[in-house]
């Protein structure tokens, strides 16, 4: 039998049960075994004889919410990834997956649901999009009262695992990309705490060979492994096919079609599982980018999205790279100030906008020098905007 820990999301030991209500208890039982646990600590263990059977999820509830239990409910038996979503709503804290083969599905099942499941929330009346608004605002209060980048990690790192959370670090390792690695895995903020951070890079394949050795370089430095998101190879192929293999030169149209199999559509992937995106936006970067905030619900991939240095000035972000040695790219010296693919960047003169040299040959409008990943889930909004879909 393999169990899972739906806090942790790691596979754990056969817990030990210490009582197992039957499946048809009356609130009597509930209430005599809610009371037996909470005396000794125990473990109830609730069984699922078959997957169609909710029964199981109103007694976790009854024991939650009428009896006020906050001890470990255990779900056993036949339970399947897709009632992820009602074991975290009605309070259960582990369960029994079959086998191991399935611990992916249960993770990703798990981190979609992650915000379904607020027994607080639940008790105040507070539907999802309250509960994601006060959450959001929450974040944001306390992000900005934090007095430096390791403070900031740190209620990431809470707001995580409040939230049964999975985070993911994406970096193209600019320099505030860069930043944000060395207070993770310099070891100020945490072996073990770092070690549960998924950091990756969108690999489009059309990179600077000098931003294939700064990935190789960070790696090195702070003994990490960066994972590397390729295109679909399939959508990659159709989109040549379509377009040629420079076809994004020929219109904007083209090229956003290009940035969306190399980046937005792999970004998506690569978010699945995550409940939590760090990203190294900051506002200095563009004027597209100057109200973005600290933290936001992310609609498009249904996370919680934080830029942790959002307000940090170009002279607070050279400082801290160079106390800390940190490694940056070695174009930025050569006037690249920010670095995209290949064949779509170039450097720019002194008194040029920082981002003047992506996409150049475009029309200057600042809000056409996005290529998706941003764009919509920054904009000011509040969480009953309607789904978009990418920007592409
Ligand atoms: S930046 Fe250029 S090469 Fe890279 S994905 Fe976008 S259009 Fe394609």
């Amino acid at each position: 039998m393999v169990w899972l820990d739906f806090q942790t999301r790691a596979l754990v030991a056969e817990p030990q049960l210490d009582i197992t209500i039957q499946i048809d208890s009356d609130d009597e039982a509930l209430k005599a075994a809610a009371t037996k646990a909470t005396q000794s600590g125990g473990i109830i263990g609730i069984p699922f004889e078959k997957y169609k059977d909710g029964r199981g999820f109103t007694l976790a509830r009854i024991l939650r919410e009428e009896f006020g239990f906050q001890g470990e409910i255990i779900a056993f038996g036949h339970v399947v990834p897709d009632q992820a979503q009602f074991l975290l709503r009605t309070g259960f804290t582990k369960a029994e997956i079959g086998d191991e083969a399935r611990f992916e599905a249960w993770l990703v099942a798990l981190s979609r649901f992650q915000l379904h499941y607020q027994p607080t929330a639940l008790h105040q009346g507070l539907g999802r999009k309250a509960y994601i608004d006060q959450r959001v605002e929450n974040l944001n209060t306390q992000l900005s009262g934090a007095q430096n980048l390791q403070e900031r990690l740190a209620i990431i790192k809470d707001y995580a695992k409040a939230t049964y959370g999975h985070i993911a670090f994406s970096t193209s390792l600019q320099k505030e990309d860069q930043a944000i690695t060395h207070a993770l895995f310099s070891g100020l903020f945490g072996k073990d705490d770092a070690g549960d951070i998924k950091i990756f890079t969108l690999d489009t394949l059309r990179l600077f060979d000098d931003v294939i050795a700064t990935i190789e370089a960070t790696e090195k430095q702070y003994g990490i492994t960066i994972k590397r998101i390729t295109p679909d190879q399939a959508e990659l192929a159709e989109l040549v096919a379509q377009n040629g293999e420079n076809g994004f030169y020929e219109s904007v149209e083209n090229r956003k079609a290009c940035c969306f199999t190399r980046k937005v559509r792999p970004l998506s992937k690569a978010l699945e599982p995550a409940t939590l995106w760090i990203t190294g936006l900051r506002r200095g970067q563009s004027d597209n980018r100057k109200d973005i905030a600290l933290a936001k619900w992310d609609h498009d991939h249904g996370v919680m999205k934080i830029n942790p240095v959002i307000d940090w000035s170009d002279e607070f972000l050279e400082a801290y790279l160079a106390d800390n040695a940190i490694p940056v790219n070695p174009m930025h010296e050569r006037g690249f100030p920010s670095i995209g693919c290949e064949p779509c960047t170039r450097a720019i003169k002194p008194g040029e906008d920082i981002r003047a040299g992506r996409w150049w040959w475009e029309q200057k409008d600042d809000s056409q020098k996005e290529c998706g990943l941003h764009v919509a889930t920054d904009q000011p909004s509040h969480s009953d905007q309607p789904l978009k879909g990418a920007t592409a």
